[in-house]
Protein backbone atom coordinates (compact mmCIF):
# COMPACT_ATOMS: atom_id res chain seq x y z
CA UNK A 1 0.00 0.00 0.00
CA UNK A 2 1.17 4.08 -0.88
CA UNK A 3 1.50 6.38 1.66
CA UNK A 4 0.58 6.19 5.78
CA UNK A 5 -1.43 3.78 7.49
CA UNK A 6 -4.80 5.47 7.88
CA UNK A 7 -5.28 6.83 11.30
CA UNK A 8 -7.12 4.68 13.54
CA UNK A 9 -5.61 1.49 12.81
CA UNK A 10 -3.47 -0.14 15.51
CA UNK A 11 -0.07 -0.39 15.09
CA UNK A 12 1.25 -3.95 15.06
CA UNK A 13 4.82 -5.87 15.02
CA UNK A 14 5.90 -6.39 11.74
CA UNK A 15 7.06 -9.25 12.26
CA UNK A 16 3.27 -10.30 13.12
CA UNK A 17 1.96 -13.69 10.39
CA UNK A 18 -1.10 -11.77 9.18
CA UNK A 19 -2.22 -8.74 9.21
CA UNK A 20 -5.65 -7.18 10.97
CA UNK A 21 -8.79 -7.33 9.71
CA UNK A 22 -8.79 -3.83 10.57
CA UNK A 23 -5.73 -3.30 8.45
CA UNK A 24 -7.28 -5.40 5.47
CA UNK A 25 -10.56 -3.31 5.49
CA UNK A 26 -8.88 -0.24 5.65
CA UNK A 27 -7.18 -0.76 3.08
CA UNK A 28 -9.76 -2.05 0.67
CA UNK A 29 -11.07 1.26 1.83
CA UNK A 30 -8.13 2.80 0.12
CA UNK A 31 -8.28 1.22 -3.05
CA UNK A 32 -11.94 1.76 -3.51
CA UNK A 33 -12.57 3.10 -7.19
CA UNK A 34 -15.22 5.91 -7.36
CA UNK A 35 -15.68 5.42 -10.52
CA UNK A 36 -15.88 1.43 -11.32
CA UNK A 37 -17.91 1.53 -7.97
CA UNK A 38 -15.12 -1.20 -6.52
CA UNK A 39 -11.66 -2.71 -5.93
CA UNK A 40 -9.47 -3.97 -8.73
CA UNK A 41 -7.56 -6.83 -7.85
CA UNK A 42 -3.99 -5.95 -8.82
CA UNK A 43 -3.14 -9.20 -10.53
CA UNK A 44 -6.31 -10.56 -12.28
CA UNK A 45 -8.05 -7.07 -12.85
CA UNK A 46 -11.66 -7.95 -11.77
CA UNK A 47 -13.55 -5.53 -10.35
CA UNK A 48 -15.25 -6.51 -6.97
CA UNK A 49 -18.16 -5.06 -5.72
CA UNK A 50 -20.58 -4.77 -2.39
CA UNK A 51 -20.45 -6.37 0.54
CA UNK A 52 -20.11 -9.90 -0.72
CA UNK A 53 -17.61 -9.63 -3.87
CA UNK A 54 -15.32 -7.45 -1.56
CA UNK A 55 -15.56 -10.02 1.17
CA UNK A 56 -13.00 -12.29 -1.00
CA UNK A 57 -10.64 -9.91 -1.24
CA UNK A 58 -7.67 -10.91 0.72
CA UNK A 59 -4.69 -8.90 2.31
CA UNK A 60 -1.15 -9.86 1.97
CA UNK A 61 2.62 -9.65 2.04
CA UNK A 62 3.56 -8.28 -1.49
CA UNK A 63 7.06 -9.29 -0.40
CA UNK A 64 6.19 -12.92 0.84
CA UNK A 65 6.66 -13.22 4.84
CA UNK A 66 8.30 -16.30 4.14
CA UNK A 67 11.36 -14.27 1.74
CA UNK A 68 11.54 -12.19 4.62
CA UNK A 69 8.42 -9.33 4.23
CA UNK A 70 6.85 -7.89 6.93
CA UNK A 71 3.79 -7.61 8.18
CA UNK A 72 3.79 -3.55 7.47
CA UNK A 73 1.20 -0.97 5.69
CA UNK A 74 3.66 -0.49 3.20
CA UNK A 75 4.08 -4.30 2.40
CA UNK A 76 0.07 -5.07 2.44
CA UNK A 77 -1.62 -5.86 -1.07
CA UNK A 78 -4.84 -6.81 -1.63
CA UNK A 79 -5.57 -9.51 -3.72
CA UNK A 80 -8.80 -11.67 -4.44
CA UNK A 81 -8.85 -15.12 -3.18
CA UNK A 82 -8.12 -17.16 -6.25
CA UNK A 83 -5.16 -14.91 -6.87
CA UNK A 84 -3.75 -15.18 -3.24
CA UNK A 85 -3.69 -19.16 -3.42
CA UNK A 86 -1.95 -19.01 -7.09
CA UNK A 87 0.61 -17.17 -5.58
CA UNK A 88 0.83 -18.61 -2.29
CA UNK A 89 1.00 -21.91 -4.51
CA UNK A 90 4.29 -20.82 -6.29
CA UNK A 91 5.98 -19.73 -3.22
CA UNK A 92 4.81 -22.99 -1.44
CA UNK A 93 8.39 -24.13 -1.12
CA UNK A 94 9.21 -21.40 1.05
CA UNK A 95 5.85 -21.78 3.06
CA UNK A 96 7.10 -25.82 4.08
CA UNK A 97 9.61 -23.87 5.97
CA UNK A 98 7.61 -20.93 7.71
CA UNK A 99 5.56 -22.78 10.32
CA UNK A 100 9.02 -22.66 12.55
CA UNK A 101 10.31 -19.36 12.43
CA UNK A 102 12.84 -18.31 14.87
CA UNK A 103 11.85 -15.52 16.46
CA UNK A 104 14.76 -13.18 16.15
CA UNK A 105 12.91 -10.63 13.71
CA UNK A 106 12.75 -8.31 11.78
CA UNK A 107 14.62 -10.73 9.19
CA UNK A 108 12.10 -14.10 10.88
CA UNK A 109 14.69 -16.17 9.73
CA UNK A 110 16.12 -15.46 6.28
CA UNK A 111 19.45 -17.02 6.96
CA UNK A 112 17.40 -20.17 7.95
CA UNK A 113 15.08 -19.72 5.17
CA UNK A 114 18.42 -19.31 2.70
CA UNK A 115 19.97 -22.67 3.96
CA UNK A 116 16.29 -24.65 4.35
CA UNK A 117 16.40 -23.75 0.55
CA UNK A 118 19.39 -25.09 -0.22
CA UNK A 119 19.27 -28.17 1.77
CA UNK A 120 15.45 -28.73 -0.48
CA UNK A 121 17.52 -28.06 -3.57
CA UNK A 122 19.80 -31.31 -2.00
CA UNK A 123 16.90 -33.23 -0.95
CA UNK A 124 15.43 -32.74 -4.52
CA UNK A 125 18.58 -33.58 -6.40
CA UNK A 126 19.30 -36.82 -4.04
CA UNK A 127 15.19 -38.01 -5.33
CA UNK A 128 15.80 -37.69 -9.06
CA UNK A 129 18.91 -39.72 -8.59
CA UNK A 130 17.33 -42.14 -6.80
ZN1 LIG B 1 -7.40 -11.58 -8.62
Amino acid sequence: MNGKLPAGLPDIDPCDRLFPHSWRDAAIRVLMHPQLGGVVCPRCGIVFRGRAELRRLEADHDMPYSQGGLTTWANLVILCRPCNRRKHAKVAGDYVLSPSLPGDCPSHGRGTLRESSGNLDGLATAVSKA
